[in-house]
């Protein structure tokens, strides 16, 4: 099973691909996270990538495309895979069709993960991932027991430098610009599941669980 999971910055998900890999057995694969670990290695990518990221906008498409294609082919994606963060806007959706054409390949269920853009901005800033184990926190929502420190590992918490109220504000526009004219482009080819995404994060992975039937 071959799905993309749409929605805002901040609609939760990343966080309901985690369960989602439970539940169906098959990874997640985060433009995002792939953009941060390059950055993170150092690599030439990664650092012309951060200038996009820094700014809330979105990197070239050759760039993640070209992450995506050789990503999907690896061992552990033939079972399906979740894309998360990808495509981003209607040309990347297009080259992902093509693409998965020449592979055999195609895509099952759009997952779109509805929520209104207030409550969005609140999630993101408040947003803490752990530096070693990735575990994310909320500083309102699911505070670690004690200030900066991974409950699970004892690791520092940090803020993703694209989580800032200036940034936040960027990466909706875009959002709202370049990446909801997928709703139609998918609702084109009868694939968009829509997940009312505010509530508890379990009520809102049932929800996915029922709209993929
Ligand atoms: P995310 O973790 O999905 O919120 O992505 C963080 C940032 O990485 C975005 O604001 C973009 O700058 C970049 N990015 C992630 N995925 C894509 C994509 N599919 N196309 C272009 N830029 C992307």
């Amino acid at each position: 099973m071959n799905i993309v999971l749409l929605g805002p910055p901040g609609a939760g998900k990343g966080t309901q691909a985690k369960r989602m890999i439970q539940q169906y057995g098959i990874p997640q694969i985060s433009t995002g996270d792939m953009l941060r670990a390059a950055l993170k290695a150092g690599t030439e990518l990664g650092l012309e990538a951060k200038k996009f990221m820094d700014k809330g906008a979105l990197v070239p498409d050759t760039v993640v495309v070209g992450l995506v294609k050789e990503r999907i082919q690896q061992a552990d994606c033939a079972k399906g895979y979740m894309l998360d963060g990808f495509p981003r806007n209607v040309s990347q959706a297009k080259t992902l069709d093509g693409m998965l054409k020449d592979l055999g390949q195609k895509i099952d269920h759009v997952v779109s993960i509805e929520v209104p853009d207030a409550e969005l901005v609140k999630r993101l800033t408040g947003r803490r991932t752990c530096r070693d184990c990735g575990a994310g926190y909320h500083v309102m929502f699911d505070p670690p027991k004690k200030d900066g420190v991974c409950d699970k590992c004892q690791g520092q918490l940090y803020q993703r430098d694209d989580d800032n109220e200036a940034t936040v504000s960027s990466r909706l526009k875009v959002y709202n610009d370049q990446t909801k004219p997928l709703i139609d482009y998918y609702q084109g080819q009868s694939k968009i599941r829509g997940v009312h995404g505010v509530g508890d994060m379990a009520e809102i992975f049932a929800r996915i669980v029922k709209v993929l039937g």
